[in-house]
């Protein structure tokens, strides 16, 4: 399975392994979902496709762009 999960809708990246109530993986839809496999590919997108790191299980990646590219 893979570690992390994109919301296609929310453009919202999850960290399975660090999940929160808050995330509300449960109601993500099926057809919104999208897993990726590595951090790599997360950045990909994140870099890329305007996708964010998920405010509550993935703040070292939501929204400051700046911190990845100095990563
Ligand atoms: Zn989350």
């Amino acid at each position: 399975m893979a570690r992390y999960l994109a919301n296609k809708n929310t453009k919202e990246i999850h960290d399975l392994n660090n999940e929160q109530e808050n995330c509300q993986i449960n109601e993500i839809k099926p057809e919104h979902r999208m897993p990726l496999d590595s951090l790599g590919e997360v950045i990909k997108y994140i870099r890329n496709y305007g996708y964010n790191g998920c405010i509550w299980c993935f703040p070292q990646y939501h929204t400051d762009l700046k911190r990845i590219y100095h990563h």
